[in-house]
């Protein structure tokens, strides 16, 4: 099917790329802009060993059927694996393991009732349905009236640090719910050990995978290191946007990008809607990939409640990714979530890399710098929304109230946390909405 009608999309990670697939299926003009030099945005990849390595670690849930469908649709899902894992807390300076129901009966830093009301809980959450209930309690109180005190501070408070920071005790009781709820669903059956899914590149077999399919339609386009700098407005809705060198006539706007940078390409608009958006506070993540030339531990995820270490966690995805081992690669991730502002967001890669050695050796004392072969330090500005209480009232529209505008954010995904399923899912919302919006004009 042909069709005259123009659509920019804003933003190459996922939800860009599958916004545009399906809009350039259904035969539209699609313009995709991207201001970095690749696609995938949080899911891009660097190259180590001529490997590509994800920037920030991914794992997949069995109930991410969005982009399970998708693996499907873009004929990969062959190359979609699970696998069994191991995850530990380290608290007080031991190592827990924390896999399975019979590593939480064993959990001594908790109390024993504790760790049974723990797992009747995690039981409980995950055939939950009626979240709504959830949103205007905050976390903590819902988790220690559930479980009790210790077993909130020990297991659940750290995990939820790890996330928010220093807002963690705002954190909204239903995004906790769905937390437990999605990783819960990952297990075959109750008593199973944990299993996660991965792609044999890492996030990179997607966003390849989409780049192809839609290099092969010859009405779309891509422009990378083309930042949008404007959306222009006129009559009440959007005629074009604006880059350094071009202008990209257009019916309609998809925007995948951070609210934040949608509102500055925006002329000031006093809508609530718009208000709203300029008001939701997101957190960074400053993280630390490093390969290394042997393993660091057996665990895929390693939850950390120490004072001696300023962060909560260590994810290996080589104890996950089984195609990163082969490739001879043991890639470890040390992320930081904080705001912007803080000093640690903005800190040399030499004095996080400093701080992370002395770190990992508190972990493990075998260990020795002299084991890192490459480390690279990646850092995004938005990368989780701040869910406070009462959450779902702030959540944006897909159908933005100036026309022609539609967002794909991830503050729409709550009370889910952000995953790359749920990108999928909200960016082929957005462009189903455009399609229908333009097909009734
Ligand atoms: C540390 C970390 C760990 C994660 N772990 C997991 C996980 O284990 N499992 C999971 O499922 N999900 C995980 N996620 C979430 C997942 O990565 C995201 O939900 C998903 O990649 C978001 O895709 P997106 O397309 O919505 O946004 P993005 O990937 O942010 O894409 C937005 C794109 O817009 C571009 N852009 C910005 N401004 C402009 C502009 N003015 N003009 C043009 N382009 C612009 C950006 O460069 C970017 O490429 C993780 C995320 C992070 C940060």
């Amino acid at each position: 099917m042909n069709n005259s009608r123009r659509i920019v999309v804003l933003g190459a990670g996922l939800s860009g790329l599958t916004a545009s697939l399906d809009l350039a299926r259904a035969g539209y003009q699609v313009t995709l802009l991207e201001s970095g030099a690749d696609p995938g945005g949080l899911a891009s990849s660097i190259r180590i060993n001529d490997y590509p390595v994800e920037r920030f670690y991914h794992f997949i849930c069995r109930g991410d059927l969005d982009l399970i469908d998708l693996t499907r649709e873009l004929g990969v899902n062959d190359r979609l694996h699970w696998q069994h894992t191991n995850t530990s807390n380290y608290y007080n300076g031991t190592l827990y393991p924390f896999s399975t129901p019979f590593d939480l009966l064993n959990y001594s830093p908790v109390p024993f009732w504790q760790r049974i009301r723990f797992g009747l809980h995690v039981f409980r959450s995950r055939y939950r349905k009626d979240w709504q209930a959830l949103d205007q309690i905050a976390a903590a109180p819902w988790l220690i009236s559930n479980l009790g005190a210790e077993a909130y501070n020990v297991i659940w408070k750290p995990l939820i640090q790890v996330k928010f920071g220093e807002y963690y005790p705002q954190i909204s009781a239903s995004w906790m719910w769905h937390r437990i709820y999605r990783v819960a669903r990952s297990r075959k059956w109750l008593l199973a050990g944990e299993s996660f899914g991965y792609l044999e590149n890492g996030s990179s077999t997607l966003v390849e995978a989409l780049r192809c399919a839609l290099q092969s339609l010859p009405n779309f386009s891509l422009h990378l290191n083309t930042p949008a700098k404007k959306i222009v407005v006129s009559g009440g809705r959007v005629e074009s946007v604006l880059c350094e060198k071009e202008q990209f006539p257009c019916d309609a706007v998809i925007s995948t990008i951070a609210l934040q940078n949608l509102d500055q390409l925006l002329p000031r608009l006093a809508d609530p809607y718009f208000e709203n958006i300029r008001s939701i506070q997101m957190i960074g993540v400053v993280c630390m990939l490093l390969n290394l030339d042997r393993p660091f531990s057996d665990n895929f995820w390693l939850n950390i409640n120490d004072p001696r270490i300023p962060h909560n966690g260590i994810i290996e995805l080589t104890n996950l990714n089984q195609y990163y081992r082969q490739a001879g690669l043991n890639i470890v991730y040390i992320p930081y979530y904080l705001p912007v502002t803080a000093s640690r967001y903005t800190a040399s890669d030499d004095m996080l890399l400093q701080e992370n050695l002395a770190t990992l050796k508190i972990i493990n004392p075998s260990f020795d710098s002299s084991w890192i072969k490459e480390c690279v330090v990646s850092r995004s500005p938005h990368a989780q929304a701040i869910c406070t209480t009462g959450f779902s009232r702030r959540v944006p529209a897909s159908r933005s109230p100036l026309q022609g505008l539609y967002v794909s954010d991830s503050t729409q995904f709550y009370p889910e946390d952000r995953t790359l399923s749920a990108a999928v899912r909200f960016g082929r919302k957005a462009a189903a909405l455009c399609m229908e919006d333009l097909r009734g004009d």
